[in-house]
């Protein structure tokens, strides 16, 4: 007889979900994690990221308080303090994640596992388990370029282990991760340089969002360089980055690599178990988290499909109710994922973009709703950033298929409207909605 029924590789939001869903059915579960658990988003990545940005929305509102009557001055930040209230926070996480798997009966082998045949594991500790099931839940790390001096950079793992404010800081990088660290570190008083290989931020979005958000950043006083691709990086006193252009950037005393991430899929001996993956080595998996090989599954980002937590956790649920509660017919869609980027001002989007739409459905079909204006906040404020919103709809009937918004409100702002996205909703039914008034969201159901 196995050991388990279920075994984890990755102790991370996917693997835990799965874990603990699986063991509410009954299953014997063993959680085989290596670090501490939780995962990229408890440890390195959604949770200590939004502390950072809440404390940056801080230094926002305290410039903006003198223009609605407070007398005050800022006096500077601590960063220490900030650091340590968000450690020992994370920390009272890891315990958390920790006593859930011991009130689900689920086993944790604090090691790394690797595969030495379809239905077993070993892990660094010497030991091996054997179960019919297993779920690869290893997620990914940040990837560094192979370039001269690299190495003298830093990741977002990185970021989460700074000990003080850097003075002046170079973001490589265009995606989300790099526009949220670079706002953190600017709003709290590093002098940034942000430097993106193309000209638009955020271009696996909607386009206007990208372009709103340059704005935005750069009226903040990050400086964008565009077209930027990295060549090397040395020392000379400080950090200086040289580009494939031949442009020389010199003066910084941290250099951040946000360039994307790359699936921990390298060191698990997938060889022996014949599980594929793709050209960049994520695990390749059908609609139902199947791998090519039965009774191996994958979920989160070590599939390379929408990264985010809320998505592997789904994925992993659903999984869990599909192979230990008979529920067959159970996956996740991948459509209509909404998700916030937490910049200064947040974005919120969900559905497909404008050009994805016109991709996917005739140029004819689509229609879209744009609006601009100054959200009622900064009527008062001296800086006047706008707030911009796109309804993407298709067909006679109008079914909304996107929904982008960028401005102050953006990230609580859209979870309701990906409920009614979801459930198919029309430019109609939002227009037969009531608005809440004085709010920015009402702006997306009077749209015309
Ligand atoms: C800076 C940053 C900010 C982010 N912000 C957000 C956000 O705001 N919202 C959002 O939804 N998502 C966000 N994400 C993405 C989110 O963190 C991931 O999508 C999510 O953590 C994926 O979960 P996972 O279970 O697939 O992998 P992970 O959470 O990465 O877990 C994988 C686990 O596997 C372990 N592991 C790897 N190899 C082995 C091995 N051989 N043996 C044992 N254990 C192993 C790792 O130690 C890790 O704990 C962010 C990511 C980053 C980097």
């Amino acid at each position: 007889m196995s050991d388990y029924d279920l075994i984890v590789l990755g102790g991370g939001s996917g693997g835990l979900a799965t874990a603990q869903r699986a063991a509410e059915y009954g299953a014997r579960v063993v959680v085989i994690e290596c670090a501490r658990l939780g995962g990229t988003c408890v440890n390195m990545g959604c949770v200590p990221k939004k502390v950072m940005w809440n404390a940056a929305q801080l230094a926002h509102a305290f410039d903006d308080a003198s223009h609605y009557g407070f007398k005050f001055t800022r006096q500077g930040h601590d960063w220490s303090v900030l650091k340590r209230g968000r450690d020992a926070y994370v920390a009272r996480l890891n315990d958390i994640y920790r006593r859930n798997l011991e009130r689900h009966s689920i086993d944790w082998i604090c090691s790394r596992g690797s595969f030495i045949g379809p239905n077993e594991i070993a892990t660094d500790n010497g030991e091996t388990y054997q179960a019919p099931y297993i779920l690869i839940a290893t997620g990914g790390y940040p990837t560094v370029p192979e370039i001269s001096g690299a190495e003298l950079g830093i990741t977002s793992d990185g970021f989460f282990e700074l000990e003080q404010l850097p003075e002046r800081v170079a973001v490589i990088g265009s995606g989300y991760v790099a526009v949220e660290l670079a706002g953190v570190l600017n709003a709290l008083g590093s002098d940034v340089v942000q430097f993106l290989r193309y000209d638009l931020l955020l271009r696996a979005f909607e386009e206007m969002l990208g372009q709103h958000l340059m704005t935005h950043i750069s009226g903040s006083g990050i400086e964008l360089i565009t077209q930027a691709v990295p060549k090397g990086v040395h020392v000379e006193r400080e950090l200086v980055l040289t580009t494939e252009d031949k442009r020389v950037f010199k003066g910084f005393d941290c250099l951040l690599w946000a360039i994307g991430r790359s699936p921990s899929t390298g060191g698990i001996n997938l060889e022996t178990t014949g599980v594929q993956t793709d050209a960049e080595g994520y695990v390749a998996v059908d609609g139902y988290q199947n791998t090519n090989v039965e009774g191996i599954y994958a979920v989160g980002d070590v599939t390379g499909r929408a990264q985010l937590t809320p998505v592997a956790i789904a994925a992993g649920r659903r999984l869990a109710d599909r192979v230990f509660d008979g529920q067959d017919e159970k996956r996740l869609s991948y459509d209509n994922i909404p998700t916030v980027i937490f910049s200064h001002p947040p974005v919120g989007t969900v559905g497909l973009s404008e050009a994805q739409a016109r991709e996917e459905y005739s140029n004819e079909a689509v229609r879209t709703y744009i609006s601009e204006f100054v959200p009622l906040y900064n009527a008062l404020t001296k800086i006047k950033p706008k707030t911009a919103m796109k309804l993407i709809t298709v067909g006679d009937e109008e079914r909304v298929v996107g929904c982008h918004v960028i401005g102050p409100g953006a990230d609580e702002m859209l979870q309701g409207f990906a409920v009614a996205i979801s459930m198919g909703a029309s430019k109609s039914d939002l227009d037969d909605t009531v608005a809440i008034h004085p709010t920015s969201a009402e702006e997306l159901v009077t749209m015309r």
